[in-house]
């Protein structure tokens, strides 16, 4: 009997949080996404997006999927299948087990439904979701707690065109670096090697390996994460392909030392031998 703890969603045996404060390093642009018909003849403003009170937001859709097509590379680099989980991309649909997946669903077939999902799905969408499942993970909207904004005048791209609107110049509001964020992430049911797998996505992105938000190529979206914790509550191991690791419930550190004791659980994703999706 495969153990389907980790994609299970009528118990949880383990929740873990991984939070902190991110600081930009490099001007940030998260959009409200629609300016597309703006007065070519007049300078128009393309603002951060904010909550109610005017604090710039992060979106917890932009961190999945900031880390859907980071962790795309990390899984590839290892060989591992995986699929982007854009438009008709996704493990089940690749695989053709939709429908079965969806007949099982329907019918009640529980077992057979855990079944076909741990079978054909990767890591991507057993973490972050798929079409009609929710993932394991789930990533909090992020809230500027110290922020300066800033504007840039730039030459706007019309997405109804694609094509550049001549002259046609926008302001371009960001966040200024220095700028600091909340940060928060709840996994329920992960094993160690997937909480390995989302530590490294998360160096990537200390480490200025990614870049979120828009204007990536002017530099725009670096960050870094200058305060984490780590609490961890329930069993230490999840799934019989899950590697043990030995470590605190909590741990708190600044940035580069809490990645350096997360180690372990890195080790473990670099380690396990990841039994789906099957081919
Ligand atoms: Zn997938």
């Amino acid at each position: 009997m495969v153990d389907y703890t980790f994609i299970r969603k009528d118990v949880i045996k383990r929740q873990t949080v991984i939070e902190g404060i991110l600081e930009v390093q490099s001007p940030l642009r998260i959009g409200v996404g629609k300016f597309g018909g703006m007065d070519p003849a007049s300078i128009a403003r393309d603002t951060v997006l904010k909550d109610a009170e005017g604090t710039p937001i992060i979106p917890g859709s932009s961190w999945k999927g900031v880390f859907r097509s980071e962790g795309e590379r990390v899984l590839k680099r290892r060989n591992l299948i995986t699929c982007s989980g854009v438009g008709r991309d996704y493990c089940l649909n690749n695989f053709r087990k939709y429908d079965d997946f969806q007949r099982s669903l329907r019918e009640n077939y529980i077992e057979d439904a855990l079944k076909t999902f741990w079978n054909y799905t990767c890591l991507n969408c057993k973490l972050f979701g798929t079409m009609s499942v929710i993932g394991a993970v789930k990533f909090l909207e992020s809230r500027a707690i110290e922020f300066k904004l800033g504007t840039r005048t730039m030459v706007a791209i019309s997405r109804t065109e694609g094509a550049a609107a001549r002259g046609a110049l926008v302001q371009v509001e960001f966040v200024e670096p220095g700028s600091k964020f909340t940060f928060k992430i709840i996994g329920n049911n992960l094993p160690n090697y997937a909480i390995g797998y989302l530590l490294t996505i998360m160096k990537n992105i200390h480490d200025g390996f990614v870049q979120i938000g828009g204007h990536k190529s002017r530099g725009f979206g670096l960050v870094k994460f200058v305060n984490l914790r780590f609490l961890d509550k329930g069993e230490k191991k999840i799934g019989d392909e899950d590697i043990p690791v030995s470590m605190q419930d909590e741990i708190k550190e600044d940035g580069d030392k809490f990645f350096e004791k997360m180690k372990p659980f890195m080790e473990a994703f670099n380690n396990a031998k990841i039994p789906y999706p099957v081919h």
